[in-house]
Formats: C-alpha cells, sequence, structure tokens
C-alpha cells in the first residue's frame, strides 16, 4: 500500500520539487497529490515527472485561503486518507512596514497562517481516527528570528512555529508527528513571488533613512543569497529524512552554514542581544571593522 502525501503550494518552488521527487520514487512508495491554487500552472509540474507518473501523482486544485478549495481537495483523495500531510504554501512581503497596505499584510497572514492552520484542520480529523500522521511543514529562519522590514512575513512564520510547537506536544497521544523544515535561502521564484510594497501603498511615505536602510538590507539579502542559497534538491533530501525517520525530528535546519542566531536571544535577560548582533551584520558596510 502506498504512503499517501498531500501537498500545499507545488506549481512551483519547493513544493514542486518536493511533489516531483516523491511521484517519481523507484520504489514507487508514495501517492502524491500535489495541490496548487491555479491549475492553469500544472504543466511544469507534469513537465518534470514526464509521463511517469500515472499510478502516483494527482494534481488538485487547492488555494488554502479558501476552506471550500481545502475541503473539495480532501474530498478527491481517492484512498480517503492522508498519511502525510506537507503545508508548503506561502508568500513572502518585503519593505518599509508603514509603505504596506492593510490588505497586503492580511494577504500574507491569510495564506502563511491562516491557510497552515485550515489545511491541518481539514486533515487532522483523518489523521487521529486512522491513528498515524505526519505533518510536515516549510518553515523559515524568519519564523525564528526577526528580520528588518519582514516584520509581517516574520510575523506569520513566527505565528506557523507557535501552532506547530503547540501541536506536537498534544500529537504525540496520537502518534501523529508535527516536523518544521526550516529554510534559509532557497533558490525559488520566492523572491520574485513576494510581494514588494508599492511605495505609498499604505498612503504613508516612507522617509529618506529607512529607504537607505532598506536599501542596505537588500544588498545584504543579495550577497546572503549568492552566498548561502541552497536549491530546491537541497530541501527535499531534508523533507525526505524526515518522512523516512521512524521518530523524526521536530524541527530540521536544511543549511547547517546558516543556522538561525537563537542564542543571543536568551544570552541576557534584556533580550538587546539579538537586536545588536543583527543590527551589526545587516547594517553595518564593513562588518569586520565593526565587529573587531
Ligand atoms: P514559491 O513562491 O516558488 O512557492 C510558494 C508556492 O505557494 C507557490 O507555488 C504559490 O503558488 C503557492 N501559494 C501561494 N499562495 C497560495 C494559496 N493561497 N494557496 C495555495 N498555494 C499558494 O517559493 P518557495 O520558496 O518554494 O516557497 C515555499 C515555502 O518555503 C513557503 O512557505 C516559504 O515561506 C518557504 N521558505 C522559502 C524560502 C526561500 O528563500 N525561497 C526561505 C524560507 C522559507
Amino acid at each position: 500500500e502506498k504512503t499517501v502525501v498531500l501537498i500545499t503550494g507545488c506549481s512551483s518552488g519547493i513544493g514542486l520539487s518536493l511533489a516531483v521527487r516523491l511521484a517519481s520514487d523507484p520504489a514507487k512508495t508514495y501517492k502524491v497529490y500535489a495541490t496548487m491554487r491555479n491549475l492553469a500552472k500544472k504543466e511544469r509540474l507534469l513537465d518534470c515527472v514526464k509521463g511517469l507518473h500515472k499510478d502516483t501523482l494527482d494534481i488538485l486544485q487547492m488555494d488554502v485561503t479558501d476552506q471550500r478549495s481545502v475541503l473539495d481537495a480532501r474530498q478527491r483523495v481517492g484512498e480517503k486518507r492522508v498519511d502525510i500531510l506537507v503545508c508548503n504554501a506561502g508568500v513572502g512581503l518585503m519593505g518599509p512596514l508603514e509603505a504596506q497596505s492593510l490588505d497586503t499584510m492580511r494577504q500574507i497572514l491569510e495564506v502563511n497562517l491562516l491557510g497552515t492552520i485550515s489545511t491541518i484542520q481539514a486533515f487532522l480529523p483523518g489523521m487521529k481516527t486512522q491513528g498515524h500522521g505526519r505533518i510536515l511543514v516549510t518553515g523559515s529562519l524568519g519564523g525564528l528570528q526577526g528580520l528588518p522590514f519582514n516584520e509581517v512575513y516574520c510575523a506569520s512564520k513566527f505565528a506557523v512555529e507557535g501552532v506547530c510547537e503547540s501541536l506536537a506536544i498534544l500529537l504525540q497521544h496520537f502518534n501523529i508527528h508535527v516536523s518544521l523544515i526550516e529554510c534559509g535561502p532557497v533558490n525559488t521564484n520566492f523572491l520574485d513571488n513576494l510581494q514588494a510594497a508599492e511605495p505609498g501603498s499604505s498612503g504613508e511615505q516612507v522617509d529618506a533613512r529607512t529607504q537607505s536602510l532598506y536599501e542596505m538590507y537588500l544588498q545584504h539579502c543579495g550577497t546572503v543569497f549568492q552566498n548561502a542559497a541552497q536549491d530546491t534538491d537541497d530541501i527535499v533530501k531534508i523533507y525526505l529524512e524526515a518522512i523516512q525517520s521512524a521518530s523524526p525530528a521536530f524541527r530540521y535546519y536544511t543549511n547547517s552554514a546558516l543556522l538561525p542566531i537563537t542564542s543571543p536571544k536568551t544570552a541576557a535577560s534584556d533580550g538587546l542581544q539579538y537586536i545588536k548582533t543583527m543590527s551589526k551584520i545587516i547594517f553595518s558596510t564593513n562588518n569586520k571593522v565593526e565587529q573587531k
């Protein structure tokens, strides 16, 4: 019997690569339900699996912000069970906070936070009844540490951490494992797909000092991506490790060269060390000079 895997956000990036890898598994271990908001984008996925997918892949429409669409997709799972749920759909948002419109911020929280929660909600009762399950969530370093100009994205990903950590405690009693796959920068369309704040879309002007710090931040981002971005295959490997483990970890860090900077958060009770460390890393033009 195949392991039934349902993945959200499969039209591109990590979701697409994971769906392709699992559906093309040589041992045909998995039956993959690759879901995407817009079925018109399914060609890329179909191209990647090249006809090898007859009995291992189904593509379903699912917009994680539309509960009807989540429930419809659940209904279309032929096996009437999902063994592994992968909550991967997500969008970024970058720019000065005062430039973000309420609608855009709401959209980010709708997809990243409520979309993840409502997908889990839809499949949780089934997992409890069948007495087993895996919930895997694509997490982010931005869910573990604050990043300037990413306030709302970080808020959404921090919140996802809270959801998963809380659920994991309870779900131990149901033989359901929750794991976060914590990614640093990954070469996907994420940066192109992210919602950049359109200047003035909130009606607020952004001052020149903030603008110039934003430019410094973008430069820092570019360097980090250039030096440390992973390919989706690297992320898929970690996903496989979690999927194949008999007792999966709660957190997997995909990039050992770029771990979250968490210890300065608790090093002193005033909580300032992380803020200072990060500010130095991002905003000093010459780190070597500043840090000596
Ligand atoms: P991506 O933009 O290629 O993939 C995101 C996918 O989510 C897209 O296919 C998009 O269509 C889908 N999506 C967006 N809104 C949706 C909705 N309402 N319903 C269903 N699907 C929706 O980028 P990616 O890098 O593959 O992103 C996947 C996950 O990885 C996201 O959760 C993201 O936060 C996380 N992540 C990415 C990076 C990175 O640098 N790329 C870093 C850390 C975490």
